[in-house]
């Protein structure tokens, strides 16, 4: 009796240590495409604090219908725990399109974004609800769509001339999927979203995971994943890992005249007591664990300006200040970036990539290296006079969901995935 139950014993161990060491295999055997960890920076437009952005248009876009992600079952184990590890999919080079949308900070309570006072219209315009944006999600997720690093499209070399220069990587990605870029601008929590329906800020859980806390329309504090564009989309590459290329997010485009991510570690000259020193510092230090868990969980990060500013505007030394205390306050704390996302989405390339004027070749020197704006489709332009690339995002906001159903068919279709807590006085196009 006791010699039977000894031996079903060996066998069971035997039985996970090959189901493990097989998982083990599996693992190894995948060698997808590297993910540079370096952040971009970037700037896109402020929605609601300045609704003057918009960009031209851009070229070619194209994206071919993929089958939809296979998952496979963990193997059945009997007593042993084994964590379901489904197998790699062989990758293949892709040289097509590269999709990339963005967004901004997701509303998390319409009924106070959408309360009829003086923000209501922006918000409509510029942000998408929690409701829509985990719709689009899936239903992006569903199309076929892998999410990549803005790092990896591009890189830099040396020319025949000696000169640097960008070109365009061959991806390496799971056969049948479509890569996509997601980036997502000013996610300060300024100060004027505090009221209207917005978390307050990312947190670490006592899980040591990233969390959002803020207050409900009732004024209690919620701890949640389920209301940032930042933990829902965590939320969602768990649950679908096949979503993601290396377990890569997305590129988090930050300013710095109220902070980061919800702390306000931006010096105040106005305000330069003991106390608001002492506080800076303390804000510095809460936030600091955060941008470490952010970036060993696939997010990276891209400047968005210091002051949200329009880059067309005003003189040389303007933008050459914006950038110096970008690097000092906001760099200081991300880490190193190349990535550029333009404040209202207005470029420094003439609108069809064609100008380098002063303040671009000064952001290339300055290390920048990819400059993102927002156009009507995917389009990217390798700039040959300077070291840098040039490109559109598409924007996934009330705006285009009201307006734009047909374009951003590909991703998503508005007519199913738009929030009915919309304000009906807008109108919508379908
Ligand atoms: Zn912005």
């Amino acid at each position: 009796m006791i010699k039977t139950k000894l031996l079903k014993m060996l066998i069971c161990t035997l039985l996970g240590l090959l189901i493990f060491c097989g998982a083990v295999s599996c693992r190894k055997k995948a060698d997808p495409s590297d993910t540079s960890g370096a952040p971009p920076a970037s700037s896109d437009e402020n929605p609601v604090n300045n609704p003057e952005d918009t960009s031209p248009g851009s070229l070619d876009s194209a994206q071919e219908e993929a089958s939809s992600p296979e998952t496979t079952e963990p193997p059945e184990t009997s007593q042993f725990p084994v964590s379901p590890v489904s197998p790699e999919p062989d990758l293949v080079p892709y040289n097509g399109i590269v999709e990339h949308l963005f967004f901004h900070e997701a509303i998390a309570f319409p009924q106070l974004a959408f309360d009829g006072d003086s923000g209501q219209s922006g918000y409509d315009e510029y942000m998408v609800t929690v409701d829509e944006y985990k719709a689009m999600l899936e239903s992006i997720y569903n199309k076929g769509y892998v999410l990549v690093n803005m790092n990896d499209v591009w890189s830099e070399y040396t020319t025949e001339n000696n000169t640097q220069r960008m070109k365009k990587n061959t991806l390496m990605l799971p056969e049948g999927k479509k890569p996509l870029i997601l980036s997502f601008d000013d996610i300060s929590f300024y100060e004027y979203m505090k009221t209207d329906g917005f978390m307050d800020k990312l947190i670490i859980g006592d899980d040591g995971e990233i969390w959002a806390s803020g207050r409900d329309p009732n004024g209690n504090t919620v701890v949640t994943q389920d209301m940032t564009v930042v933990t829902i989309l965590d939320k969602f590459v768990k649950e679908h890992p096949d979503f993601s290329l290396n377990g890569v997010k997305g590129c988090i485009a930050l300013t710095g005249y109220e902070g980061i991510l919800g702390y306000r570690t931006q010096y105040d000259s106005k305000n330069d007591t003991p106390e608001a020193r002492i506080m800076r510092k303390q804000e510095i230090a809460r936030v600091r664990p955060i941008v470490r868990k952010l970036k060993e969980t696939g997010w990276y990060f891209a400047t968005h300006s210091y002051g949200h500013i329009d880059l067309n505007r005003g003189s040389l030394s303007r933008v050459q200040t914006d950038a110096e205390r970008w690097l000092d306050e906001v760099g200081s704390l991300v880490g190193e970036t190349s990535l550029f996302i333009y404040p209202f989405g207005s470029r420094l390339d003439g609108g069809d990539g064609s100008k380098t004027g002063p303040a671009l070749q000064y952001y290339v020197e300055l290390g920048f290296r990819v400059f993102a704006s927002v156009g009507i489709e995917a389009y990217s332009k390798i700039k040959t006079d300077i070291c840098a690339v040039v490109c559109d995002r598409m924007h996934a906001d009330g705006g285009t969901l009201r307006r734009e159903r047909n374009r951003y068919m590909i991703f998503y279709d508005a007519a199913e995935v738009f929030d009915p807590a919309r304000p009906a006085v807008y109108g919508n196009s379908w």
